[in-house]
């Protein structure tokens, strides 16, 4: 506030924020009096008060999912494997289930190439209503039963907020798509289902968007979330999406959680999978989710991005090779 803000002003503005359930810290400097705040002042337009100089945030809008409050990185557990603090995690499979021999056959080549967790639409949100909507419930029990024959937990989207009982019942892991990152009814309801989720980034948030996104399921009652940063819409034509590499460490500083990449989806083209994962893991992504299919002309979704199984040997091996020089760089400096 201005110096020459008489006390009523330190005062009205004082009262505002705590009529709004908020607190309010007043400080005399020297050349301005500054009054410091907590709570979500957002609404208050506290800008447009007498004697109101300068308002200016200071700490991030959302605060569980925060690194502010929680220092140390999180890891989030799907089933018995660990996302987080470790080894960059591999999560692969096809992009949408199309059938128990298609999806066991890409399971089978994801683990061979060390997947930890399989991941498969079995609701897809496409966005041509005539492109193949995915198997629903037959797709769950399909992911279902690959589970049980290969033992990899399974991470798989919920579309709708009245289907995330339906598809926990089924699911390891819940995923949240980009088209549905601001579906706040979805956020809250997966607050409160119990089972871990894949947060993907939506394709036009703002990273703060994004952790609000995040802050959302917190807030319901669950904090086991993994982020995913699965490419930006640009101008660029040249590849599905951008992938925002910088979000990774940006994100990693103001977030507790695990952030992992979704290579697949940010190029959309096969041939950029591997250099993108290499550059996921170079930059310290807990994790890379691929799309993979045993005969990717024949697949109903994203066939030109998925993986076949030599590129996944190539993949497997570019995420040992860079996270070891991660590790030797860390302990060389
Ligand atoms: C997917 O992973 O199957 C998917 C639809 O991804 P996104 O929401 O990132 O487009
Ligand atoms: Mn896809």
């Amino acid at each position: 506030m201005f110096d020459s803000a008489p006390l009523s002003e330190v005062e009205a503005v004082v009262d505002r924020v705590e009529s709004a359930g908020g607190q309010a810290f007043v400080s005399r400097g020297g050349q301005r009096v500054v009054i410091g705040v907590h709570g979500d002042v957002e609404q208050l337009n506290l800008a447009s008060m007498r004697g109101v100089a300068e308002v200016a945030r200071v700490s991030e809008p959302y605060t569980l999912v925060s690194r502010q409050n929680h220092h140390s990185r999180s890891s989030v557990s799907v089933r018995d494997v660990v996302i987080g603090g470790g080894e960059p995690v591999l999560i692969a499979g096809p992009c949408a289930v199309e059938s128990f021999e298609q999806t066991l056959s890409a399971a089978l080549m994801a683990q061979e190439a060390g997947a930890k967790v399989l991941r498969g639409g079995a609701f897809k949100p496409r966005t041509s209503p005539y492109a193949f909507q995915g198997l629903g419930e037959i797709g769950l029990e399909i992911l279902a039963e690959v589970r049980d024959e290969t033992g990899l937990p399974v991470v798989t989207e919920v579309v709708d907020a009245g289907d995330v009982e339906l598809v926990a019942h089924y699911a390891d892991m819940l995923q949240v798509g980009t088209r549905n990152a601001q579906n706040f009814n979805l956020l809250r309801r997966l607050g409160e289902v119990g089972k871990p989720v894949l947060l993907k980034r939506g394709m036009s948030s703002t990273i703060d968007e994004w952790l609000l996104a995040a802050e959302y399921i917190a807030q319901s009652g669950n904090l086991d979330i993994v982020l995913c940063e699965r490419g930006i819409r640009t101008f660029e034509t040249a590849t599905r999406n951008t992938l925002d590499i910088s979000a990774v460490p940006i994100v990693q500083n103001l977030s507790h959680l695990p952030v992992v990449v979704d290579p697949s989806h940010a190029g959309g083209r096969r041939d950029l999978v591997v250099p993108l994962t290499r550059a996921a893991v170079a930059v310290g992504a807990d994790g890379v989710i691929v799309d993979v299919h045993a005969d990717p002309g024949a697949a109903l979704c994203d066939g030109p991005q998925a993986l076949i199984r030599e590129d996944l040997a190539e993949l497997a091996a570019s995420m040992r090779f860079f996270h070891g020089a991660r590790a030797e760089l860390e302990f060389a400096v």
